[in-house]
């Protein structure tokens, strides 16, 4: 999956492949799912949600650009499979989900893995996790019709924000940067996720 689907297309960052090859994507998956883990698409994960492709996971974990001490933030739970890369990467991981089944689910994973440097939060992500802001990076995986001002106003100095901005069929990948002088914005092409339900995103 890394060497043909990944570095193939252009994924660089080592700790980034590294993470991908560690993280047991077939776990996260789920039941009936499994021989299709490592496959080159999304996959049904219940609740009308999905698990990512892996490429996609690849490019915007490697677009957060983080270093080893970073806080991160990830709005969109699902499976939990992007939350443990992140967080064989990062410092410390955030992750936020609104569905109560998949936040249990996921939850129960990462303890069963033992994966310790995440911490898991039942709400809406639209609006952040002010508690523990500042972030040094905010990660969306769920696409929206504009950007939350909410992950913007949670961004610390140097931040980077990556979430999918569009309709409900298509979206653009959008990367935020914040400097001293103020937030630069940069595109990385089109995708197609899920919505991002709640009061700065959609309205169901
Ligand atoms: N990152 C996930 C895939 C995300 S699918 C993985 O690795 O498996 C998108 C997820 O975003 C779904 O689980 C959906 O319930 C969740 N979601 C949608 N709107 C949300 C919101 N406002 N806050 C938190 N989670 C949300």
């Amino acid at each position: 999956m890394v060497e043909s689907q990944i570095r193939a297309r252009g994924v660089s960052d080592e700790r980034v492949l590294a993470a991908m090859c560690k993280v047991p994507r077939h776990l996260f998956a789920g039941p009936g799912n499994e021989d299709q883990a490592y496959e080159d698409y999304p996959l049904p994960i219940g609740e009308g949600q999905t698990i990512s492709q892996p490429y996609i996971v690849a490019e915007m974990t490697q677009a957060l650009a983080l270093g080893t001490g970073d806080r991160v933030l990830e709005i969109g739970t699902g499976s939990g499979y992007q939350a443990a890369v992140l967080s064989e990467i990062a410092g410390r991981v955030y992750t936020v989900e609104r569905n109560p089944v998949l936040f249990e689910r996921a939850r129960k994973l990462f303890r069963q893995l033992g994966i310790e440097s995440l911490e898991t939060r039942l709400s809406d992500g639209t609006l952040g996790f002010p508690e523990e802001a500042p972030f040094d990076a905010v990660l969306v995986t769920a696409g929206s019709p504009s950007v939350p001002k909410a992950l913007v106003a949670q961004l610390g100095p140097g931040g980077r924000l990556v979430i999918p901005v569009g309709d409900q069929y298509f979206q653009e990948l959008i990367k935020l940067t914040r400097s001293e002088h103020g937030i630069r914005e940069s595109r990385m092409g089109g995708v197609r996720f899920v919505k991002l339900i709640g009061e700065q995103g959609w309205r169901e």
